[in-house]
């Protein structure tokens, strides 16, 4: 039997959650995204209840929540803000390829750090030059003795630079395709290690987004998590599972603009009669209220796949490009239905617009979703 309800713990988590987005997100929203200015207070506050860097296992002093409970984390998270939400969900993106390539030891000393005060973690896979075609990077990796040297630029990287740790992918050999990558952890004060941030964004500006700059910066071999030629395989095996908050995080926003859509169109009158009088309006309310439901669905059984161990590939990328077109349109159309009103800041809908259309990009477009997806049925 299928049984679609909540524990009493993925209740309490839910509750947090949205308390937490009520009282410490929602207020500084829109004016952090003005700034564009990441609200460091929030990451602390978020540390203080519990709410950051939900997958570091107990082994390592962690939560060890499941990808389930991130889900039903995530959605509440993202409807007060994508941005803000996009500095935690970075952190756990950071934190997933050390759960699954590092030993348990690389696990420890790497991430039990963050579970003892406020701290993030980065993923620095794109370069300038390749994004989706992360196999042709250009970042490098040489052994001298007992340290990898690192020389290269990653782009777009969440949380780059102020990272407590970076995991970055680099290349052994130019050319060498994923057969030649490793994944090494940075710690944020090596030397030669520098950031620059990315300013003007269209959307999530609570965010922090970095170029990041290597210049001959000197690990120890023991911070190379699994064996050589295995960080090309450590990057998809973590995005096929990190793909899933960022639905979560969609839903979160779709659901954000069906609130704001019910509330001015219950209010607003036109031709003598509140707008959802108006069939033309109640489709846009139920168009969006039948993508919610059926994106959450596909969100929790792609992280109900993961909880459970079972091939989840697939399912990510559905929920991941669906969750984000889903939200986008039902961001487009709260928009619509605050008529000009919506198209200005005054109103959260416009944000909502802004801050959606980066989940159709980040953690593999959406074109590169559909690529997965027809992998696996033409295998
Ligand atoms: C704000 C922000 C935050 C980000 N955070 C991170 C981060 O924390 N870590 C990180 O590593 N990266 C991060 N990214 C990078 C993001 O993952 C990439 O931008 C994304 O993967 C696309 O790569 P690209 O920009 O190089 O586009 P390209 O790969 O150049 O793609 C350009 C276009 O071509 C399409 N395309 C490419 N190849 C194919 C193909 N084979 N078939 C069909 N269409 C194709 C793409 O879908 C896209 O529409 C972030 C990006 C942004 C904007």
């Amino acid at each position: 039997m299928i049984d679609f309800s909540l524990t009493d713990e993925q209740r309490q988590l839910q509750q947090l959650a949205r308390e937490f987005t009520r009282r410490e997100i929602i207020p500084i929203a829109a004016e952090y995204d003005r700034r564009e200015e990441l609200p460091w207070q929030v990451v602390e506050k978020a540390f203080e209840v519990g709410l950051l860097n939900l997958s570091i296992p107990e082994h390592a002093g962690g939560l060890g929540l499941g990808m389930l409970d991130e889900a039903i984390i995530g959605e509440e998270l993202a409807y007060g803000c994508m941005g803000i939400y996009t500095v935690l969900m970075a952190s756990e993106l950071g934190i997933v390829p050390i759960l699954v390539g590092g030993s348990e030891e690389q696990q420890r000393r790497f991430l039990t750090p963050l579970t003892e005060k406020p701290g993030l973690a980065a993923f620095a896979l794109s370069e300038p030059d390749n994004g989706s075609d992360a196999a042709a990077m250009k970042t490098t990796a040489v052994l001298d003795g007992d340290e990898w040297v690192i020389n290269g630029t990653k782009m777009w990287i969440s949380n780059g630079g102020i990272a407590e740790i970076t995991v970055v992918f680099a290349t052994t050999e130019r050319g060498g395709g994923h057969g030649a990558t490793v994944a090494l952890v940075v710690p944020k004060d090596a030397p030669g290690f520098s950031y620059n941030k990315i300013k003007h964004k269209m959307g999530q500006r609570a965010s922090l987004t970095s170029e990041l700059v290597f210049e001959n910066v000197r690990v120890p071999r023991g911070n190379q998590l699994g064996g050589l030629g295995d960080g090309f395989k450590i990057a998809m095996k973590t995005l096929d599972k990190t793909r899933i908050p960022v639905a979560a995080g969609s839903v979160g926003i779709a659901r954000r603009a069906l609130d704001e859509s019910l509330k001015y169109a219950k209010e607003r009158e036109a031709f003598g009669k509140p707008i959802t009088s108006y069939q033309a309006i109640q489709f846009k309310l139920a168009e969006m209220s039948m993508g919610i439901e059926t994106g959450r669905l596909m969100t929790y059984k792609a992280a109900w796949l993961v909880d459970s161990g079972r091939p989840h590939a697939s399912e990510a990328a559905i929920a991941k490009a669906y969750c984000s077109e889903m939200a986008f349109d039902a961001a487009n159309e709260a928009i619509q239905v605050h008529g000009g009103y919506g198209y200005v800041g005054e109103y959260p809908v416009e944000k909502l617009l802004r801050d959606v259309k980066l989940n159709q990009i980040y953690e593999g477009t959406n074109e590169i979703q559909r690529l997965i997806i027809a992998r696996n049925l033409l295998r």
